[in-house]
């Protein structure tokens, strides 16, 4: 880690955030570390700060953070999300926020501003004028390492032994050790460490005509030895979690006939390779991965089966493989090339189902699908929402389980208008028809959910408060009041509990209810002797006044010089003794 208390440059993330490449807190996107891996490697001494660092410090003190801002040497910013969306933890840097930081800087200073929301900002036309603010459309690791070795700004992609030094470099960087989410030796934070497998699309000839990843050509692979040793190393800076991401697919990870294939088929050695060397590490806890192609698990069920078989063997539960089918309907899949109909993905889902519902240590299933569709595709007509509304009912007749079906609506060149009212009623049905039933299946009333972490209080977003002794000291246990938190890994259910936990710390819930995307709980193993009167009002059966019985009744009891007799006690206000309340007082 190279730091210094000479003014130094600065690398401002602004989190990245893609299906393929999750930077948004818990998670440390791997650009920004490739970023920091550059400086590593060249020995320039550097800062680490997070948007929301900078936000809070910009809401504090507006001048002495520009001030302190105009000292650095220079200023690279990630910035990752065109458009952010609803975020818990953080959100990525707005396109204002990027501009108003630019009219801080002082005129001159270096300044190089790359990844995903740079491109679609310039692709909108934002032309920022200003001298040495360069705007990378490659890699802004390669544009910065050119610009230190050269003082030029030059768009620049990096090579393979570039990459393999700066993913190394960049494990043990700044970027994970000054992380907020890191937390400490003794009270370890949900920092989940996202690793780039790959790069491109096996449909590189041919790609679905909306996706950017064909333009990158042949797929780039990294060995399965390159990335445990990047692992390695992250772990040694204190990393415990990790998804693989970067994948547009993980069943062609190191595919046969890539080149050649329509259908390039899954190699399962060099995965089970890579998920059981990362897995030799004792030091990794929760480990997940990334999007799926249901065509090629249809084409190649054997293979693909095991494949499946050793995800569910080494991953945490929890895990989801997204799967693109974008459209039902058939002329919309010719007109765009998409990548796999509603066959395909049926056969894919049945295997994944076939592996994945067994639940593991978390409480959750090991594997399952999700499900992505695209609104606004060339050729959609409102018979299109029919097809796709048709299709998921077919999927819920077989019993299958999706854990997310995600509707993303896409607009400008490129793309056409929507249907709207046809496009309205199919998230409707989805949301009531599909999602909600799956909800009670997979999280069923009783359910011991394991790990939950703690994120915010009376809202879903967590804010600067949240991080103080208000809200994190242990004395607000079982206060009244509303606490959110979720599983770590990816897309977790969003847990709500309705009295007040300390924020930051984990525990283990039982499931008391459903809402519309989320889940009301309980925390198990809570002590009879100290349980609250909110504590006890959470728990299904009891209400306010039986709630005021109990809390009465073991005053009355205790201060008689009684042990508290649980059964006694309970019964006592006429609470039933079920599964549910013996776990909460287990
Ligand atoms: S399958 Fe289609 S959407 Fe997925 S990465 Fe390849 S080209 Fe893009």
């Amino acid at each position: 880690m190279v730091e210094s208390s000479d003014p130094v440059w600065l690398v401002l993330d602004g989190y990245e955030d893609e299906p393929a490449a999750f930077g948004v807190p818990p998670y440390i996107g791997f650009h920004v570390r490739y970023v920091c891996g550059v400086l590593e490697s060249k020995g320039i001494p550097y800062t680490y700060m997070t948007v929301d660092q900078l936000r809070r410090q910009q809401g504090r003190d507006p001048e002495a953070t520009a001030r302190a801002l105009s000292t650095h040497l220079g200023v690279v910013c990630v910035a990752g999300a065109v458009v952010p969306g609803k975020y818990v933890r953080g959100t990525p840097i707005s396109l204002n926020e990027t501009q108003r930081l630019l009219s801080t800087l002082p005129r001159g200073m270096p300044v190089l501003m790359g990844v995903c929301a740079i491109r679609g900002w310039r692709q909108q036309g934002w032309q920022p004028v200003r001298p040495n603010l360069f705007l990378a459309v490659q890699d802004t690791d390669a544009t910065l390492a050119h610009y230190l070795e050269t003082g030029e700004w030059k768009h620049q992609r990096r090579t393979a032994a570039q990459w393999t030094a700066w993913a190394h470099a960049g494990a043990g960087s700044l970027a994970v050790a000054h992380h907020p989410d890191r937390g400490t030796d003794g009270r370890p934070g949900p920092l989940t460490y996202e690793v780039e497998v790959y790069q491109g699309c096996v449909r590189y000839k041919r790609g679905c005509k909306f996706c950017i990843e064909p333009k990158k050509g042949v797929p780039l692979w990294r060995t399965p030895e390159d990335i445990i040793e990047e692992v390695r190393l992250a772990h040694d800076a204190g990393v415990r979690h990790v998804r693989l991401g970067g994948m547009t697919d993980t069943y062609t990870y190191m595919a046969e006939g890539v080149r050649e294939l329509e259908y390039p088929i899954p190699n399962p050695e060099p995965l089970a390779a890579l998920l059981h060397g990362l897995r030799d590490d004792e030091r990794l806890d929760l480990l997940h991965t990334d999007n799926g192609n249901p065509s090629i698990i249809a084409e190649h069920l054997e293979p693909a089966e095991a494949i499946t078989k050793t995800l569910v063997e080494t991953l945490s539960d929890g895990a989801v493989l997204s799967f693109g089918l974008e459209s039902a309907d058939p002329s919309v899949h010719e007109a765009n090339w998409l990548n796999c109909d509603p066959g395909q993905l049926k056969e894919a889902i049945r295997l994944i189902n076939k592996h994945g519902r067994v639940r593991g240590e978390r409480g959750l299933p090991k594997l399952l699908p999700g499900l992505n569709f695209i609104a606004g595709l060339n050729g959609e007509t409102e018979a299109t929402y029919r097809m796709n509304m048709d299709l998921l009912r077919d999927l819920r007749s077989e019993g299958l389980w999706l854990r997310r079906i995600n509707i993303r609506q896409v607009e400008g060149d490129g793309f056409q208008d929507v249907p709207s009212e046809a496009f309205a009623a199919f998230k409707h049905g989805c949301r009531t028809e599909i999602d909600t039933p799956l909800l009670h299946e997979l999280f069923p009333l009783g359910t011991v959910l394991r790990q939950v972490h703690w994120e915010t209080h009376d809202g879903r977003t967590r804010l600067p408060v949240h991080e103080t002794e208000a809200h994190t000291s242990p004395s607000v246990h079982g206060r009244g009041g509303i606490t959110f938190g979720r599983q770590l890994g990816a897309y977790p259910i969003l847990v709500g509990v309705e009295y007040k936990i300390p924020l930051e710390t984990q525990s283990d819930i039982i499931v008391t209810g459903h809402g519309a995307r989320s889940i009301t709980g309980v925390e198990v193993g809570l002590d009879p002797l100290s349980i609250t009167q909110k504590q006890l009002e959470a728990i299904p059966g009891i209400g306010k006044k039986t709630a005021w019985r109990l809390v009465s009744d073991r005053a009355n009891m205790l201060s008689k010089g009684n042990d508290l007799d649980l059964e006694h006690w309970l019964e006592g206000a006429n609470v039933p003794s079920t599964d549910s309340v013996s776990h909460i007082f287990g």
